[in-house]
């Protein structure tokens, strides 16, 4: 029986499809890329903006053409549209299971039981905001098949908090991820070990507030700091990386200082803003001032020189007038990210944003806004790129490149290669610059120099050093 998982969303719905995937495998399914093959198709689904949740009910309407022809073919919903909408999709005639993030262990089973022809089902969290029960469950199950994104060579996730508690008033993510629970530290740290010694080089330990990771056994309560000076301990781990942060002085100095005295502890920092206006801030619950946040990079570049910045925007929040969003273009030019990730509005049913202010800016001011920001975050990057002209980084090699086309004529150029013993590779800087180059397919999953000879604002090109 072969399966067909498709992800939206996230790293948090990347690493679950990832364990999910390797349940399937370890249960004896194959899986496969084309739905003409697969006997069942699971949907990992993203419910942080509306567009995201447009993009699977479209999915699902393809696959109820397929299943007009093929009535046995198993299709299941699984992550956050799951827990989301629950019943509703089971509604769906094309849609057999139902299954939320919490409900990850039990895809085996379920998928056996709609094959078997038995009736659909709904398998979700009842009460999404009650603190969960001690049901080791997750933990075992992510324990147990957290072994490697196979996608990524020599790289995995790995999860230490599940939930959010913080309710910023635009987010749908603590309505359908539940609870803020912070894993055992021993769990965790095993975990890792097992990582390694499968050879898995870089770990990026997960979480929605992943600076606040608390954990109490006994009298000590363990910190993010305490896991990130654990995990560097581990042979075979070279690169430690963690996100996303969130803008809090709570341990803030001593996640730094761990990053400025642990060597395997990479000088990246995504630390959203969302707004840079003080007024949308508070209507959007995120409990710091704009003046706040920059105090926050100023101490990371003081403690960290060479750390790397990334940041997340929200254009048209509700009520967001022109001085509010010109408050958001003067924080990005003063904070100076590597990169940003900007989105527009999208008001999600059930929040406090939803239930009390008017989606009252047009989508047209949305989308230019959304430009405005990137057209100058984009000026911004390509000058930090520059930087790293005629340098020579070390990356972490991924495989090969997305976007050969980016670079072709340099590659068509270098009469030494031939497409197919040195293809296009990329790789990322323990500060998140990706590094396109050509080299060896061999290289995957490995660390290479790179001498940089072109740059542009997301990418910077060279040559391996041999
Ligand atoms: N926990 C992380 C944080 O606090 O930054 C990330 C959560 S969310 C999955 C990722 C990003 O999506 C957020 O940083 C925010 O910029 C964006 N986002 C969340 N809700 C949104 C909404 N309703 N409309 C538009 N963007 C949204
Ligand atoms: Fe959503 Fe805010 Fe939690 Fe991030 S911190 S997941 S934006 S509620």
């Amino acid at each position: 029986m072969k399966v067909q998982l498709q992800t939206y969303g996230c790293q948090m719905n990347k690493l679950d499809t990832a364990l999910v995937s390797s349940a399937l495998k370890a249960a004896g399914f194959g899986l496969t890329d084309g739905v003409k093959e697969a006997d069942v198709v699971l949907i990992n689904t993203c419910s942080v903006r509306e567009h995201a949740e447009q993009r699977v009910l479209s999915h699902l309407g393809h696959l109820k053409h397929i299943k007009e022809s093929r009535p046995e073919l198993v299709v299941g919903v699984i992550g956050c549209m799951a827990q989301r909408l629950g019943r509703q999709l089971l509604e769906d005639k094309t849609v057999d299971i139902v299954c939320g993030p919490g409900q990850i262990p039990q895809i085996v089973t379920l998928v056996r039981e709609a094959l078997d022809g038995k009736k659909k089902t709904l398998s979700i969290t009842e009460k999404i905001r009650q603190k969960p029960d001690k049901d080791n469950a997750l933990d075992n199950f992510e324990s147990a098949y957290g072994i490697e994104d196979k996608e990524i060579p020599g790289q995995a996730f790995v999860r230490v908090m599940r939930g959010c508690d913080k309710f910023c008033s635009y987010c749908v993510v603590p309505y359908v991820r539940g609870v803020e629970v912070s894993r055992p530290l021993k769990v965790i740290i095993e975990q890792i070990k097992r990582l390694a010694g499968n050879g898995v080089k870089q770990v990026t330990l997960l979480g929605q507030r992943v600076n606040a990771y608390k954990y109490s056994a006994g009298e000590k309560i363990f910190c993010l700091v305490d896991l990130l000076s654990m995990a560097s301990e581990i042979n075979g781990i070279e690169w430690i990386r963690f996100v996303t942060s969130f803008p809090s002085k709570e341990f803030f100095d001593e996640i730094l200082q761990a990053m400025a005295t642990l060597p395997k502890v990479c000088n990246y920092l995504h630390l959203p803003a969302q707004s840079g206006s003080d007024r949308i801030l508070q209507a959007m619950n995120r409990g710091y001032s704009c003046n706040e946040y920059l105090e926050l990079l100023n101490r990371a570049r003081a403690v960290v020189p060479a750390i790397a910045i990334a940041g997340d925007f929200i254009v048209g929040f509700p009520g967001e007038m022109e001085e509010d969003f010109q408050a958001t273009v003067g924080l990005v030019k003063k904070a100076r990210y590597k990169n940003c990730f900007i989105f527009k509005y999208s008001p999600r049913p059930g929040t406090n944003a939803d239930k009390k202010l008017e989606d009252d800016i047009p989508a047209e001011i949305k989308k230019k806004r959304n430009i405005e920001l990137l057209d100058i975050q984009n000026k911004i990057s390509e000058g930090l790129s520059r930087q790293f002209l005629n340098k020579t980084v070390e990356v972490l090699v991924e495989g090969p490149s997305k976007k050969s086309h980016l670079n072709r004529r340099d590659s068509e150029m270098d009469s030494t290669s031939s497409p197919h013993n040195k293809p296009q590779l990329a790789g990322r800087t323990a500060t998140d610059y990706i590094v396109v180059f050509n080299g060896p397919q061999t290289l995957a999953g490995q660390f290479a120099k790179v001498k940089i000879t072109k740059t542009s604002a997301l990418t910077l090109f060279g040559e391996l050093n041999q």
